[in-house]
């Protein structure tokens, strides 16, 4: 018999599902929100100059290096600065930290379907808080109840921001309340809210290098938040791993933060792209929610948009659909380059279905 040594915890799980990384010269891969440009060189040469002392060797467990960069760059005290492998891990301690008390946790209903994953493999009670009609987050329907509230900004996959303004005054009538701000999106139009660290105590922002500074395969995240947060989050991660940023990952990390300039310009690229793919689109009758990422979410002109993604994925390119609810219609995809961009808008124009 199978499955004999699992805990009844591990047979409830429904663990979180990835886009499908499939590998190919042809494949144009939209499916994963992953930046269709390599990071900064420096970044490259960073990498290729690590010694073999440096692998040989644990990694700085508390990376201070990098923590100091990033403090520096975000004109902040390396206590409030703290790293994971990807935000995603970040997310995770951060349930551990703040969320696993006896007061649910709220977070939007349509929004990063890791957050109920955390919860069930957590336990932690969930409550979450519908979207308006527009698709957009209705922060004021969360509450002070001490449980925690996380959402990302902006959403996924609605791709839609909140305002600075919105998010300050929610952080100012939730005092009792720990709010994450997943800010893994932010550098494609939202307003990071990083700068009201020092005013909020109850503040935890994260963000990530693997979508703006295109390290999704390094796995770097980065969480801002109050000295009293990140030492909680430290204390967890050193009950749980001493060494989660490898060498070569600090390293890494460090070079990146030292050339804005070539990010600023990679991502006013993909702005460029995600407007001319958004117009292409309009033309062609598609719903669009306003995007402030590095993705579109978009419905087809008759909703099938299971047959499109099916048709899409024939011709060897990758988006995301979710066979669920109100997410039939919809699909995810990425901006990738102004080719790959056009090679989808072909595509789309030879199917006879939409
Ligand atoms: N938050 C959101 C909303 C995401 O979509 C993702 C990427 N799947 C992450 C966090 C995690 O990204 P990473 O672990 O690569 O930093």
């Amino acid at each position: 018999m199978s499955q004999v040594y699992w805990t009844d915890l591990v047979r409830r799980l429904s663990p979180y599902v990835p886009g499908e990384q499939r590998a190919g010269k042809n494949i144009v891969k939209l499916n994963t929100n992953e930046n269709p440009y390599p990071p900064a060189p420096g970044v490259l040469q960073a990498l290729a100059s690590i010694t073999g002392d440096e692998l040989r060797r644990y990694p700085d467990p508390e990376s201070q290096q990098l923590r100091r960069a990033l403090a520096d760059y975000h004109q902040l005290d390396l206590a409030q600065v703290f790293v994971g492998n990807g935000s995603d891990e970040i997310l995770a301690l951060a349930f551990m930290a703040f969320f696993t008390g006896d007061k649910p946790l709220q977070f939007p209903t349509l929004s990063y379907s890791f957050y109920p994953v955390y919860c069930d493999l957590l336990n932690i009670e969930q409550n979450s808080h519908a979207l308006q009609h527009d698709f957009s987050i209705d922060l004021d329907a969360f509450t002070d109840n001490g449980g925690g509230i996380v959402f990302p900004n902006p959403n996924a996959p609605t791709s839609m921001a909140v305002s600075y303004e919105q998010i300050e005054s929610l952080l100012a009538r939730a005092p009792n309340t720990v709010v994450l701000v997943d800010e893994a999106y932010a550098d494609f139009g939202a307003r990071s809210v990083t700068s009201l660290v020092n005013k909020y105590p109850n503040l935890l922002v994260s963000q990530t290098f693997s979508k703006g500074r295109s390290m999704a395969g390094m796995r770097l995240g980065v969480a801002m938040g109050s000295p009293d947060l990140i030492d909680a989050l430290t204390r967890v991660k050193n009950s749980f791993n001493s060494y989660p940023i490898d060498a070569a990952a600090q390293k890494a990390g460090i070079a990146s933060l030292q050339d804005d300039a070539y990010y600023r310009g990679t991502i006013e690229k993909i702005c460029a792209t995600r407007e001319q793919t958004i117009a292409a689109l309009l033309e062609r009758q598609f719903k669009i929610l306003p995007s402030a990422a590095n993705f579109i979410f978009v419905s087809p002109p008759k909703e099938n948009a299971e047959q499109l993604f099916e048709w899409l994925n024939q011709h060897e390119i990758l988006v995301r659909y979710w066979n669920k609810g109100d997410l039939k219609p919809w699909l995810r995809i990425t901006i990738g380059t102004d080719s790959e961009m056009q090679q989808l808008i072909r595509c789309i124009d030879e199917a006879d279905f939409l």
